[in-house]
């Protein structure tokens, strides 16, 4: 194999040899980065949450927003969460980075107060390590103490929902004690388990985006129909992630979809070009 190289280490002496891959290298090198990077990022404010619209289908007005981290390298640009948040959650320094995330949305939604901007909710993303946190609860607490607390939603994923289920339904229910809305994120993979959906007091199901991509196939078509349906009937709503295109956007329509996000209408964005897009136009 031309990636390995053996090394043999005089320090170490004479019968101690390093095996390791280019390829090891240059992750592990990539992680040592970033994670000085992350370190600072918080205190330096490099780490920037975007903002990427949810459409109603019928009027095509922008009625919300979901919250996207971002970590800007002052050298290398953009970093999507991707590759990041894992190693946030590998360190827990995805806890006081969630902190952050929540006390910067409710800064978002009170600077929007008495703008034409006032009656968008604007949803965040929270990681099964939050949980652990014990100020998480306090923390949305005082957040919500400033703003109307049902424009604040929490999305979850089923993987968050995997481990210590009865430990986070607990937590969760603190979330709508709170009065926060709840969504299920990048529903139908993972492990979906209708039970969730018994269990848990959910207001939105989001379709996750491998059902979207391929919209003209009738599998999918079935797939995305029984979706709705089921919020529907659970009298949840209902919005599909990655719309790129007209089509999909009319399947969607058809299929008595509620809400689109996607960048069909527009990718994340930062604040204030966000609120220009709002401001400018409606979505198509
Ligand atoms: P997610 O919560 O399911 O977010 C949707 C992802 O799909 C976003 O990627 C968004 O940019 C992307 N997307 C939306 N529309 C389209 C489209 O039409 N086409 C394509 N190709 N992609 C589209 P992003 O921002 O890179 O985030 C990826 C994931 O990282 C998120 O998936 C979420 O799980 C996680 N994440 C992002 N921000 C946060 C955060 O603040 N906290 C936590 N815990 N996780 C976050
Ligand atoms: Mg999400
Ligand atoms: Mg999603
Ligand atoms: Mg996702």
């Amino acid at each position: 194999n031309a990636d390995i190289a053996m090394y043999k280490s005089k320090d170490l002496g004479k019968n101690n040899f390093h095996f390791f891959t280019e390829k090891l290298n240059d992750e592990i090198q990539e992680k040592i980065h970033l994670q000085r990077l992350m370190s600072s990022a918080l205190e330096e404010g490099h780490f920037h949450l975007y903002y990427q619209p949810k459409v109603d289908i019928k009027s095509n007005k922008i009625v919300g927003c979901e919250a996207l981290i971002r970590l800007i390298d002052p050298i290398h640009g953009l970093i999507p969460p991707d590759k990041f948040i894992y190693l946030a959650e590998e360190n827990n320094f995805i806890i006081p980075l969630g902190e952050w995330i929540i006390e910067e949305a409710t800064r978002q939604l009170k600077s929007w107060e008495n703008t034409p901007l006032q009656d968008l909710r604007l949803a965040i993303n929270i990681s099964g390590v939050q949980f652990k946190d014990k100020q998480l609860i306090p923390t949305l607490q005082d957040a919500i103490g400033k703003i109307d607390k049902n424009k604040l939603e929490i999305e979850l994923t089923e993987s968050v929902l995997m481990t210590d289920f009865d430990d986070k339904l607990d937590i969760i229910k603190k979330f709508k004690d709170l009065g926060l809305r709840l969504s299920l994120d990048d529903f139908g993979t993972g492990y979906s388990s209708l039970s969730y959906l018994k269990k848990i007091p959910f207001d939105t199901l989001k379709i996750d985006k491998s059902f979207i991509d391929d919209l003209q196939n009738k599998k999918d078509q079935s797939f995305v129909n029984m979706i709705v349906t089921i919020a529907d009937e659970l009298e949840l709503d209902v919005v599909a992630e990655g719309v790129e295109n007209k089509e999909q956007l009319e399947y969607l329509k058809r299929m008595k979809c509620e809400q689109y996000q996607g960048y069909y209408c527009s990718k994340p964005l930062p604040a204030k070009e966000f609120e220009a897009l709002f401001l400018d136009h409606t979505c198509h």
